[in-house]
């Protein structure tokens, strides 16, 4: 049994008339978990991370500047160039945190193996101090700093193959050697980090693949490089951030994979939690902005996270 996160706030966190982190994103992504091959789905509404979970990856000014910046009704607010709040948008980013730390409570009790947080806004481009790149707190991070905190976990590994660079993962933990952070990712590509040579103490591998590539190059990058990685550090947890914005229809960017390319991330990141996390895994959405493509992907995630 697969649980699920998630809640109608996130669909209230609206960036403004064409804009591509839409509410539409996850309308398309909840349908498509509506059929019938999903009816197993444990749903369950997500809570909100309080300021004490927040405050364990985010500066206090960070978190007083997000939810004292709603703006009032019908009024937008432009944290940077591509990064809006709407009035819904406080509570839509208090359940999308507080979502991914109910599932690692969820799976470190044993009450599920597996979850996946069907949320937004995304997350990890969040640093400790600022919102950017439609994230605005980093709900990944915050659920694997929970999991060291509140569950005294000694290796927490994060999978983040959202096409962009999870650079607010990256920041937020490259001096924690308790975390292990891999990230595939295009490269030229915003935000601009991620290159192979940052390392942080021995805890950042980040793969880089070149437009154009596909199915062959996202594949052996894991199968050679981050896999073998995650399996020496052994994780007690595999958190993932999973971003379907590598997808060949997605708008954002230029990697050609499809939603069997994400099945089989999936599936090997199912296995990896099997030998090393007693099953425990964690998945949050992040990007995708095609939502057919979307749609597809984050289904084919969400099988194979039931198999
Ligand atoms: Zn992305």
């Amino acid at each position: 049994m697969l649980r699920l996160y998630t809640h109608s706030a996130c669909l209230q966190h609206d960036p403004g008339q064409g804009h591509a982190e839409r509410p539409a994103r996850l309308r398309a992504v909840l349908q498509a978990l509506d059929h019938d091959r999903h009816a197993a789905l444990d749903r369950v509404e997500a809570p909100r991370a309080t300021r004490e979970q927040l405050l364990r990856v985010h500066s206090s000014a960070h978190v007083e500047h997000i939810l004292g910046s709603a703006p009032p009704e019908d009024g937008t607010y432009r944290l940077d160039e591509d990064t809006v709040m709407s009035p819904g948008s406080v509570e839509a980013a208090l359940r999308a945190a507080g979502a991914t730390v109910a599932a690692v409570d969820a799976v470190l009790s044993g009450a599920v193996q597996r979850a996946f947080c069907a949320v937004r806004p995304p997350g990890h481009h969040a640093t400790r101090d600022q919102a950017m790149g439609f994230c605005l707190f980093n709900n990944i991070a915050v659920a694997a700093a929970h999991a060291l905190a509140a569950h005294g976990l000694k290796r927490v590994a994060i999978a983040d193959f959202d096409v962009h660079h999870g650079n607010g993962t990256q920041a937020i933990f490259e001096r924690e050697p308790r975390v292990l952070f891999l990230s595939s990712h295009e490269s030229p590509l915003y935000p601009g980090s991620g290159r192979e040579d940052e390392r942080g103490v021995g805890n950042i591998v980040n793969g880089t693949l070149s437009p154009g590539a596909g199915s062959d190059e996202f594949r052996a990058l894991w199968d050679d490089v981050l896999l073998p990685r995650l399996h020496a550090f052994k994780p007690q947890l595999v958190l993932v951030s999973a971003g379907f914005d590598a997808h060949r229809n997605d708008p954002l960017a230029n990697i050609r994979l499809g939603q069997e390319d994400y099945a089989w991330i999936t599936e090997r990141l199912v296995a990896l939690a099997n030998t090393h996390a007693e099953g425990r895994l964690v998945s949050t959405l992040e990007g995708g902005y095609d939502l057919a493509a979307l749609a597809a992907s984050a289904a084919a995630h969400v099988h194979s996270l039931m198999a």
